[in-house]
Formats: structure tokens, sequence, C-alpha cells
């Protein structure tokens, strides 16, 4: 960076909102700097403001003077001609004391004119009656009295005629003389010139003088006060706050001290609040608010850190496990998000408890936790330390007096056997950690490359299933469900297959429903898969019924994220009127699931289907997360046992008595209960004895398509004719 780059930039709203001229005033305040101080005062606007009013008014006051002095200078020089002129003609006077005798020669007169400024003589008797008279005409009469003015200027000022009384002349005359003033003008000019430069020199020499006293006493630290004003402004923070060369304790030496503190104050101020909107910004943008754990990216760094020294540099290897809680989302929705908040603080302290010191934990997401462990002498292997997170969750964690037992999966990476790179080993723990939860959750998995294909795989089904869709690759299958006290068919349940094609000597193959509606789930392409089977459902059911077939209830089966993200009411009622089939042939197999991700939207939902008239039944009753004690609220028709209990019911007492169980309760809400997966009649006999309702199995047939059905159908009705109970037909072509 260079030295200029170094200049602080403007920050925060002082900063920025500079103005233009404001800028440029600075720009030009630092060019200030770099001048002399005394070319600085001379510079400045209030400088010349000053220095101009001063010089103005010395010049005005100068100029009433002169003005005045101007006026006595010819008084002045009017008087002193008169003086000479009286001592001339005293000099010329004969010193005859006859008042009657003519006192004045004409050669005296003629020297008179031709040597002094005089240029005309009158020379009257004390009783003024004229006795003489030479050169010029004389206009001005001697004083008869006191009051008559004895000198008069001629109107275009260049005679001056004075009246020479006997008193002055000590002679017996009066005398009037005519003055030549020419010679006064030019005097009067050389005056004014003179007083013009003194004037101009005086106000220059007092305004200079005045300014350098002014620069020092009020415009340095006026200026300095500016500049470190200015400086504030630029940059608040860190101003450049000088001091003016000589500190005065006078006022403007006080106001500048006093404005600096500020100055300072202020940058401390906002130093101190950035430091700590920092420290703020960095906790929000590196920890977790509500355990206080380190979060995602704070771990994504730390890890990419320790992955360039401790396993690149120092040869080490990490583990990264990704931790999370089973079924979180149904607990905080049960719960409440009280109870979810205090339950993930206290997974993350048993987590950070259960660790070797040195580890680093942190809360990735909702209910995932990350944690990363060097792998050293003096630390357990990878696989004690899951041990070690498995037992922290052991113990039942207590909250708000419940005491809950909380279950965790965990997907682990390691580098550098799954990669080098943080986001690589993070995802690999993730892949890891989805593996583990599809496998049964409470359960660990570590990452293997495998995992990886099956992603890319779950990808290339996705589009796979997409031309599915496009090219009408999805069959519909139909499972019978029977009455198992009369053994009549009341129902078959409507089951997706899709027959995708390839290169195999076969043409294709079926993809099973377990793979490929997870798949449509988490796509949102089970949205349209759905409306396909809802509607082809309800068309082929009714097309049975018209057929002649007796009818029969088709169940369709709908995914939590329809249920959720689709109008299903309107859905079911579009299907239901473009079929023309009877609502009450329709039912709708919904996963306790549904209830959970938002149980008034849910209860809405099912009262709205169950007003269009169509039965609702909770499929795979037991599996989910339990909502017993919320049954009552749903407005259901049956419950359908989970294959896995009848499966192992006489193999294993627990699941034998949760299906017992979950008939009594279904019974004791008048509720139908339906058995699915009855394969023996060891599972039939059991269900009978408990006194379940219907069943669905494969000891009856497997799932069967459109036509086989029909065929099985009328076959069964046929036998039904002659036996009671449901039989077992050989299996034709199911899939
Ligand atoms: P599900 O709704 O619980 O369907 C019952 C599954 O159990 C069906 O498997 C059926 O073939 C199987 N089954 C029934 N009785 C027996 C038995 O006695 N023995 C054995 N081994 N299996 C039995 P399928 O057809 O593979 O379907 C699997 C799951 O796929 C279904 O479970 C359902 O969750 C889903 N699925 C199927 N079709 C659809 C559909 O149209 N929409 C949605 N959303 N999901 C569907
Ligand atoms: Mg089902
Ligand atoms: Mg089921």
């Amino acid at each position: 960076m260079t030295e200029r780059d170094n200049t602080p930039k403007p920050v925060g709203k002082t900063g920025t909102s500079l103005s233009g001229s404001f800028r440029q005033q600075f720009r030009a305040a630092s060019l200030w700097d770099h001048l002399a101080s005394p070319v600085r005062v001379w510079r400045s606007k209030i400088s010349w403001r000053i220095t101009i009013t001063v010089f103005l008014t010395i010049l005005t006051v100068q100029a009433v003077i002169m003005f005045v002095t101007a006026s006595d200078f010819k008084r002045q020089k009017l008087y002193e001609m008169r003086e000479l002129a009286r001592v001339f003609i005293i000099s010329s006077l004969s010193d005859t004391s006859d008042p009657l005798s003519a006192p004045l020669t004409q050669e005296a007169a003629d020297r008179l004119f031709s040597e002094t400024m005089i240029s005309g003589i009158a020379v009257y008797g004390l009783d003024n009656n004229l006795i003489q008279i030479f050169g010029d005409t004389v206009m001005l009469r001697p004083a008869a009295d006191a009051e008559t003015p004895l000198q008069q200027l001629s109107a275009s000022s260049r005679f001056y005629e004075v009246s020479l009384r006997a008193q002055e002349l000590r002679r017996p005359y009066n005398i009037v003389v005519k003055l030549y003033t020419a010679g006064i003008t030019p005097m009067l000019n050389q005056h004014i010139r003179q007083s013009v430069l003194i004037m101009l020199l005086l106000s220059g020499l007092v305004t200079s003088v005045l300014m350098l006293v002014l620069g020092q006493w009020l415009l340095e630290p006026v200026m300095v006060l500016r500049n470190n004003l200015l400086s504030a402004a630029q940059n608040p923070e860190k101003p450049d706050v000088r001091r003016p060369r000589r500190e005065t304790r006078d006022e403007i030496g006080i106001a500048l001290r006093i404005a600096n503190d500020l100055i300072r104050q202020n940058a401390h101020n906002l130093r101190k609040l950035r430091s700590q909107a920092e420290d703020r910004i960095h906790k929000l943008a590196y920890y977790d608010n509500l355990t206080g754990l380190p979060n995602r990216t704070f771990f994504l760094e730390k890890l990419d850190d320790n992955i360039r020294h401790r396993v690149a540099e120092e040869e080490r290897r990490l583990a990264v496990f990704a931790i999370d809680l089973d079924h979180f989302k149904d607990i905080n929705d049960t719960m409440g998000h009280e109870f979810g908040d205090k339950l993930l603080e206290a997974i993350g302290k048993r987590l950070v408890k259960a660790l070797p010191p040195g580890s680093l934990i942190s809360r990735a997401s909702a209910d995932e936790f990350t944690a990363m462990v060097v792998l050293k002498e003096d630390n357990p292997d990878t696989a004690t330390l899951v041990d070690r997170i498995f037992n922290a969750m052991a113990e039942p964690v207590s909250i708000l007096h419940e005491r809950f037992q909380v279950r965790v999966s965990i997907g682990v990476a390691h580098c550098p056997d799954d990669g080098m790179e943080a986001r690589q080993i993070l995802k690999n723990a993730d892949i890891a950690l989805n593996r583990a939860k599809e496998e049964g959750r409470d359960t660990v998995r570590y990452y293997s490359e495998d995992f990886d294909l099956a992603v890319q795989q779950r990808f290339q089904m996705l589009r796979d299933l997409r031309t599915a869709l496009d090219e009408n690759q999805l069959r519909l299958y139909f499972h019978p469900q029977f009455d198992l006290r009369t053994g009549q068919m009341i129902g078959a349940e409507a089951l997706l297959r899709w027959w995708c094609p390839d290169n195999s000597k076969e043409g294709g193959r079926f993809i099973s429903p377990a793979d490929f509606i997870p798949v449509a789930e988490q796509s949102g392409l089970i949205v349209p898969i759905g409306e396909w089977v809802m509607k082809t459902a309800c068309k082929i059911n009714k097309q049975w019924q018209d057929k002649g077939l007796p009818p029969f209830r088709i169940a369709v089966n709908i995914s939590g994220v329809q249920f959720h993200r689709a109008d299903i009411v309107a859905l079911t009622a579009t299907a239901l009127k473009e079929s023309g089939l009877d609502p009450k042939w329709l039912e709708l197999e919904v996963t306790e699931s549904v209830f959970m991700e938002n149980m008034h939207v849910a209860i809405d939902i099912l009262n709205q289907l169950h007003q269009l008239g169509v039965e609702l039944a909770v499929d795979d009753f037991g599996t989910g997360y339990s909502s017993l004690s919320y049954l009552r609220q749903f407005p259901i028709d049956r419950l359908k046992i989970d294959q896995s209990f009848i499966r192992n019911a006489l193999v294993n007492n627990d699941d034998r008595m949760i299906a017992k169980t979950i008939i009594t309760l279904g019974h004791s809400l008048n509720l139908k209960v339906i058995a699915e997966g009855v394969e023996t009649v060891e599972h039939e006999e059991f269900l009978k004895s408990e006194g379940c309702d219907e069943v669905q199995g494969f000891k009856y047939t497997k799932p069967l398509p459109q036509d086989q059905l029909r065929e099985y159908v009328i076959n069964h009705t046929k036998a039904m004719a002659k036996t009671n109970p449901p039989r077992a037909i050989e299996d034709k072509g199911s899939a």
C-alpha cells in the first residue's frame, strides 16, 4: 500500500456525507498547511475582509482630513500672497505723508507688475477717493467699514484682489491690489498628491501591521481550528488535531483548546463504538446466539486453518463429526421452541464436555452440530470419540421438570483421508450423517466414497424421474384389503410402480417406490406425481365399478410434502369430480409425520377432506413420533399398523405388544384398525385373536396391476360365495 492509500478514507455517516465543496475546502486546507504562516494570513478571506475594511476606513478618514487641509492650504497661500503684496507695496511707496499727493510712481508700479504677482493697483485716499490707478482694472473698493470684505477671489480663481488699509501700510492711503494667483493651483495639486501618497502609505502600513497582529492572535488559531474541524469531518475516528504554534490563554486560545478536546473525545468515542460494533458483528458472524458455540462459518475457517497447518505441515489427521439430533423437529413442534432451545443448549454443553480439550464444537444448523478433533497421541481414536458422544447422550436431559432421552446420528469424515478441502470434508461428514439417518438413526457412519456415489445416483434418479413423469413410465398397482372377520375384499391400496427402461435384456427394471419417493419428496416432484396418482386411482376405481365389479375403496398414499405444499383438498375434489367417483370409495393414507409439521393446519386440512366425504387413514402407525395424545383431535377413520410390528409380532414381544396396543387404542377411539404386512396364517391368527378389523398383505396377494386386480376381484368374489375367509391366490405377475 502506498502512503497515499494509507490516508484514512471517510468512514461512516459523517465521513461519507462530506459535500463536494467541503472536500475541496479540505484539499485547500492541506495545501494551506504547506504555506508559511504570513502567507496564510494574506490568503485568508477574513484577512482580506479586515484589510479592505481597515484600508478603506483609513482612506476615508484621510480623505476627509485632506479635504479640510486643502482649503486651509489655499487660504494660507492667499494670506501669504496678501502679506507679500503688502510688503512689496510698502517698499514701493514714496515717503510722503501728504494724503493728497500720489505715493506711487509709474516706474515703481511697472517694476511691481514685472517682478511680483501684482497685476493691478488702485490707490485711494483715507476718504476712499481714488488717487492713482495702474495696470489691470481693480474691482474691489476699499472697505468703507469693518464688515466689508477686504479681499475677493475672482470667479475663475485666477485673480485675487486685496484691500490694504492705511494702518497696515503705515501711510495715509488705502490701496487695493490685484494679484495674479496662477502659482497657487500647482502648489495645491502638489500638496494633494503628497497627501494622497502619505495617505496610501499610511493605510498600507497600518493595515499590514494590523494583519500581522491579527494573524498571530486571531487568524492563526482560527485556521488551526478550521483545519482540525475539517480533519475531524473527513476522518472522525483519527482526526489530525494540531495546536497553534503559540498557545494563548485568551478567548480564542481557550475556545480552540475546548474544540480540540471535543474532537479528540468524539474520535475516542467513535473508535470505542466501532470496536464494540466490530466485536458484536464478529460474534454474530461467527457464533451461534443460542448455544454460544462457534457457527458453521467459524468452523469452516478453523477447519481450513487446521488443514493447512496441522495436516499439511505437521502431517496429523483430523476427524470431523457431523452430529444431528434425531427427530428434533418433532420435539420442537410438540414440546415448544423454548424446550427445543434448552435441549440444544444442553446438547452443546454435553458435546463440549465429551470431546477432548482443543476440539472445536460448533452449531452448524438448527439441529446439527459439528466437531473437529486433531488426532494426536494424547487424543483417543475416532471410534472412542464417537463412543464418548453417544455416552454423553445416554443420560436423559432434564428440561423444565421433564426428563428427555436424546438420540443422535453421527457422520464422520477424516482429513486427509476424505479430502484436503474444508468444505469437502464437511460435506463428506454430512453425507455420512445422512447415511446414518437413512439407516435407522441413533447410529454412526464413516464416510466412504460409495456414499458419494449414492448421492450422485440420487441426482441421476431425479433426472430419470422427471423423464418418467413426462414419458408415462409410472404405473399404479393395487394391493387388496380384506375384512378379517368376513374375508370380504373391502378395498385396495394404490401403489406406485416405476418401470424404468434401460439397455438390459428385459428392456427395463422396476424401481421401488421406497427408493424414488424420498427423491421425489426432496425435489418437490412428488406434487405432480401425487396428482397423477390421485386422478388415476379415482378414474380406474370408477371404471371398475362401471364395468360391474363390486364397489370397494381405493386407498391413495399422500406424502407429507404433498399434504403441506400442495392444495390437497382441491386436488381431491377435482379428482373425484373428473372421475365421477363417489367420495366414500376413496381413502387417503397419511403418515403421522403429517400431523407434526403444523398440527392446527393439519387438523384443518383433514377436516376439509373429511367434509368432502373421503375416508382418512393413518399409515405406518406406531413408527412416527408418539402423538397418541393428540389422536383424538384428528378426524380419522382408520389406523394402519405398520408392517414391521406385524412381521415381528410373533418373534418380538415388544412389537407384539405395540400391535396389540394400537388395536386397543384404535377401538377405544372408535377407529377401524387395519394391519399391513400380513404374510402368514400365523400373522392372520394373531390379528384375529386381537380383534383387528382389516388386513392387507402378501398372504393374500402381492400388489397387482389394473387388469390382474380386476381378475382377482372376480375370482375372489366367486370364491367368497363358497368359503368365508379370504384366501391366498397364486401370485400372478406381481411386482
Ligand atoms: P406403504 O404406504 O406403507 O405401502 C405398503 C407397502 O408395504 C407397499 O410397498 C406394499 O407392497 C408393502 N406390503 C404390503 N403388504 C406386504 C407384505 O405382506 N409383505 C411385504 N414384504 N410387503 C408388503 P411398496 O409398494 O413398495 O411401497 C412402499 C412405500 O412407498 C409405501 O408404503 C408408501 O409409503 C410409498 N408409496 C407407494 N406408492 C405411493 C404413492 O402413490 N404415493 C406416495 N406418496 N407414496 C407411495
Ligand atoms: Mg400406504
Ligand atoms: Mg404403510
